[in-house]
């Protein structure tokens, strides 16, 4: 059986290149607290990314966020969910699997202020429920191990 979370070394994981794309996004914003996120599908056609940046345009989609999540930010995560390429992207709220999502990995980076690295998992009470909900496989996320920065790869 498989374990739950797998760690790689930081600067030596199989996931350097999508790391690399999270890491950019979350270079974007200008939050205090910097995140970016990855999602790639199953199949490895559909990259779709997000960040923490608050919301430039009152879509019915982030209305709705708003609505369910009041007082929180625009979670990367979420950012990236949004342009899932869906004719109902609504969907999204019901947190019901989805075909396009199901078995996605999502890859988060996350960047303090001054630009130095930190741990990165997904936040337990938004975006694992939902992405765990919208049937993806995996999370890929900087992890904190004996206080030294990792790679970890955690299944839902
Ligand atoms: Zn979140």
């Amino acid at each position: 059986m498989q374990a739950k979370i797998a760690l790689f070394p930081l600067n030596n994981s199989p996931f350097s290149k999508e790391l690399e794309i999270a890491k950019k996004e979350a270079e974007k914003t200008r939050h205090k607290m910097r995140h970016g996120a990855l999602i790639i599908d199953k199949k490895r056609k559909i990259y779709l990314t997000g960040s923490n940046s608050p919301c430039d345009a009152l879509t019915p989609f982030w209305i709705l966020y708003s609505k369910c999540h009041p007082n929180s930010m625009r979670h990367a995560e979420i950012s990236a969910l949004a342009k899932t390429p869906c004719k109902n992207i609504m969907k999204i709220f019901n947190l019901k699997p989805m075909d396009i999502l199901r078995g996605a990995t999502v890859f988060t980076y996350r960047l303090s202020k001054t630009g130095v690295t930190g741990v990165s998992r997904p936040c337990p009470k938004i975006c694992w429920p939902a992405l765990k909900a919208l049937g993806f496989k995996d999370a890929v996320y900087i992890a904190r191990c004996n206080n030294e920065l990792m790679v970890a790869r955690e299944y839902f």
